[in-house]
Formats: C-alpha cells, sequence, structure tokens
C-alpha cells in the first residue's frame, strides 16, 4: 500500500510547475484545480511527471494562439496524465487542427523521458510502462 502510494505520488507534477501552467494559460484552465470532479478531472492537478512540463508548456502556447488568432470558442483542459507510458491531453470545443496538435505531443512524448525531460524510450517494469531516460529507469527499478 504504501508503494503505492509512493509510486501515485510520483505521478504528479511539482505543484509550481503546475501553478505555472494555469497561470500562463487561464483560458485553458479556468478554476485551476477547482472544479467539480464530475465535470473535470483537471481536478486532480497535472497527473504526469515534471519532465513533460515543457511538452505540454509548448501544447498548450500552440493551442491558446491558434484559439486568439481565430477568433475561436475556447478550449477548456479537463484532464492531463500518463497512461501506458505516454501523455494524455483531454479537452472540450476542440476542432480538428487542435486534435492533430494533441496527438503529435503524445506521441512526441514516447520520446521524452516523463521525469527529467532528458530523451527517454518507453520502459516496461513488471508491465507497468513508463517513458525514461537511462538514469531514471534504473532508480524507477529500485523501488
Ligand atoms: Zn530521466
Amino acid at each position: 500500500m504504501i508503494l503505492r502510494e509512493l509510486k501515485l505520488k510520483e505521478r504528479k507534477m511539482d505543484i509550481e510547475l503546475e501553478k505555472k501552467l494555469f497561470k500562463s494559460y487561464p483560458k485553458l484552465f479556468p478554476k485551476g484545480r477547482s472544479v467539480n470532479p464530475k465535470e473535470s478531472l483537471i481536478c486532480f492537478g497535472i497527473e504526469c511527471g515534471d519532465g513533460w512540463f515543457d511538452l505540454i508548456n509548448k501544447l498548450c502556447h500552440c493551442i491558446q494562439k491558434y484559439l486568439d488568432d481565430n477568433d475561436m470558442v475556447q478550449v477548456v483542459v479537463v484532464q492531463v496524465k500518463e497512461k501506458f507510458g505516454g501523455l494524455r491531453f483531454y479537452a472540450h470545443n476542440t476542432d480538428t487542427l487542435i486534435d492533430g496538435m494533441i496527438w503529435f505531443v503524445e506521441h512526441n512524448s514516447f520520446n521524452v523521458c516523463e521525469l527529467c525531460g532528458e530523451q527517454g524510450v518507453l520502459r516496461d517494469n513488471h508491465n507497468w510502462y513508463r517513458t525514461l531516460c537511462e538514469e531514471c529507469y534504473k532508480k524507477w527499478k529500485k523501488k
């Protein structure tokens, strides 16, 4: 149980980095974590490691710029997490182009270490998948 809690904890992005995202993109994250869990799972925060901060930051930047430039209906992010070793980014009001941006970044996450942001590859630890660099993989295996 303790081990499981530890692993779960590890999946959360550093709170300061998360705040930075919420502050940089107030329209994508209008209430931060203060949302009804029935409406949006962003109430649990950004559920992946710090290594993907850049990917998420750039994705949010591109989405918001595209919306502003084209005077479009505002997109709202409802969940950001790691699943089967890759980034998952869920949002409302997306169009085909935004879905493409998200698809591109989600696929890119399989080359970026989720914990430190260095180049990573998909690793398997007893059927638990994560995209990690060599160093982080060693640390992860020890746990
Ligand atoms: Zn790493």
